[in-house]
């Protein structure tokens, strides 16, 4: 189901912003192949109406209309075992990218030390 959503993610942004892309065209033939006809529905018509059919959650609020997503619909996403809507705006909803935990750490030491540095002088 993980993969479901990451398809329907994808499709939404190759058809709002990077359609021109090359072969984006062919990428959105073959991602709506693999999306189930009911969902690919219901996401058409949130689109025609010139809406996402994809929000993704920002701070356990859906991050299109900013109402509160709950916990346990998280939780559902998080486990991969179902897709879920928003109760309110019936967006399809998502997960954020995870923050890939190696690159941060590094930067974070380095300005880390420095201001630690200067507080010392003044
Ligand atoms: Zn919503």
């Amino acid at each position: 189901m993980k993969k479901l959503i990451g398809n329907l993610s994808e499709l939404q942004t190759l058809e709002r912003v990077e359609k021109k892309r090359p072969g984006a065209n062919k990428r959105i033939v073959e991602l709506r192949a693999l999306i189930p006809a009911p969902i690919l529905t219901h996401y058409d018509r949130l689109m025609a109406r010139g809406k996402k059919g994809v929000a993704t959650i920002k701070g356990q609020v859906c991050g299109e209309c900013h109402v509160q997503v709950p916990r346990n619909t998280i939780l559902i996403l998080m486990s991969g075992e179902d897709i879920q809507i928003c109760g309110n705006c019936g967006r399809y909803l998502c997960l954020p990218e995870p923050v890939n935990p190696a690159a941060p750490p590094a930067k974070t030491k380095k300005s880390r030390g420095k201001p630690a540095a200067l507080a010392a002088v003044a």
